[in-house]
């Protein structure tokens, strides 16, 4: 998924947060390079950090819905994925008094049933394009190469502020041991040196529009 957009705007986004430690390093490395994003947002963490959510907010981000916790949307019926959608979206936006349009399932994971479950609940599912690959246990050299390869206007970036696990009603493993603000500061760099404004998925089809092909992945 992209946008279509004449600008030199490029969407980045995160997810599986708010985490202490990793949130607040990224909410400065945005800031220190004048820098909006999308925070697709995890309910079970949002209880358990109010206060780094209100930070994200207060930043001046968008706030997106990741899930009431971190399951396969497949792994559940359509209207239990209506319901759970539809629970998130309104926790969140009481929560952070903001519209929540958009909703990433975990993992990408998604069929036409689901999708339309979503969309039932009033909102658009949001894939990726060029991933960060800060998921996997590799150098961030790595990852900045796998980034200056994928950037490009339009592109929706996918990152993360923090990692899935059992209070999120997962098991991803161990997470990757990195430095997350460091990582988007130099990611932001590489944006800046293609000339390319780091914006939230709202602002960028604000001036654009969705570029939109069916993915389903189970
Ligand atoms: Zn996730």
């Amino acid at each position: 998924m992209a946008v279509r957009t004449g600008q030199s705007t490029a969407v980045v986004t995160y997810d599986d947060g708010p985490e202490p430690d990793g949130t607040d390093r990224v909410l400065t490395a945005l800031a220190s390079h004048a820098a909006r994003a999308t925070f697709f947002i995890l309910v079970s963490r949002a209880r358990r950090y109010p206060g780094l959510l209100r930070e994200v907010v207060a930043a001046g981000h968008e706030i997106a819905l990741h899930g009431l916790d971190h399951r396969r949307l497949t792994s559940f019926p359509a209207a239990e994925v209506r319901r759970r959608s539809a629970d998130g979206r309104a926790e969140l936006e009481d929560l952070t008094g903001q519209r929540v349009r958009w909703m990433r399932p975990p993992y990408g994971a998604q069929t036409l049933s689901t999708s339309l479950a979503i969309q039932r609940a009033g909102l658009t599912p949001v894939l990726w394009g060029p991933s960060s690959w800060d998921w996997k246990p590799i150098t961030q050299e790595a990852r900045l190469a796998r980034v200056r390869e994928t950037a490009s206007a339009g592109s929706i970036l996918l990152c993360h502020d923090g990692f899935a696990d059992a209070r999120d009603a997962v098991d991803d493993g161990p997470a990757p041991a990195l430095d997350r603000g460091e990582l988007t500061a130099r990611i932001l760099d590489v944006y800046a040196s293609y000339g390319l404004l780091a914006r939230s998925l709202g602002e960028a089809i604000g001036e654009g529009s969705a570029i939109r092909e069916a993915h389903f992945r189970r």
